[in-house]
């Protein structure tokens, strides 16, 4: 691999980000609670990305949850979106006119983003549908794609950790990272 840790530059802690996930757990429960009446939600996982992010952030959500997991990508091992989504596993229930909340680690130009929710839209009978992410990359959008809950802002960095990868490494570090 061509990047190593020890060049990598904190850019949040893990104290930070835990905070912050909670206060967004908060309002997300605020919202279900004062809309639905805390209904039961399907959770959705984009894997492999947002996977701490959809572990730390269900265990304080109040409501019955249900978790189902698709896999996507658009990056593969560069640090740039190839513009093309791999679709690994897109098999979902239908969800009965239930509500729906998909997590996801970083919105970059959009496209993985714009694609899923409208498959979901069309394909799953969801109600209410909804998205949290854990970084909005707003100055990389290219498709009309609008988080209703967001963790953090970023610029245009290529980060790593807490999920995030770079050539399938970093994922499992506590911390947000970035190289120079
Ligand atoms: P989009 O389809 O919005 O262009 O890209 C979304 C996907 O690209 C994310 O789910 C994530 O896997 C990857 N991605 C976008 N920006 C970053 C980044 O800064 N770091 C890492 N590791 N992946 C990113």
């Amino acid at each position: 691999m061509d990047k190593d840790i020890k060049d990598l530059k904190v850019l949040i802690d893990s104290d930070t980000l835990e905070k912050r996930i909670i206060a967004l757990a908060d309002e997300i429960n605020s919202y279900y609670e004062k809309n639905y009446n805390n209904e039961p939600l399907n959770l959705i996982c984009v894997l492999r990305g947002a996977v701490m992010f959809f572990s730390q952030l269900s265990k304080y959500l109040k409501m019955p949850i249900k978790m189902e997991f698709v896999s996507l990508s658009s990056y593969g091992d560069s640090i740039k979106s190839s513009g093309k989504i791999k679709t690994i596993n897109l098999a979902l229930p239908n969800f009965n006119n239930e509500n729906v909340l998909v997590v996801e680690d970083i919105v970059d130009t959009g496209l993985t983003l714009d694609f899923l929710m409208k498959f979901i839209k069309h394909n799953c009978a969801s109600k209410d549908l909804k998205l949290a992410v854990l970084f909005d990359k707003k100055c990389a959008r290219k498709y009309d794609v609008n988080p209703d809950f967001s963790a953090f802002e970023t610029d245009d960095k290529f980060i790593v950790g807490f999920g995030l990868d770079y050539m399938g490494y970093y994922r499992n570090l506590n911390y947000i990272g970035y190289f120079d």
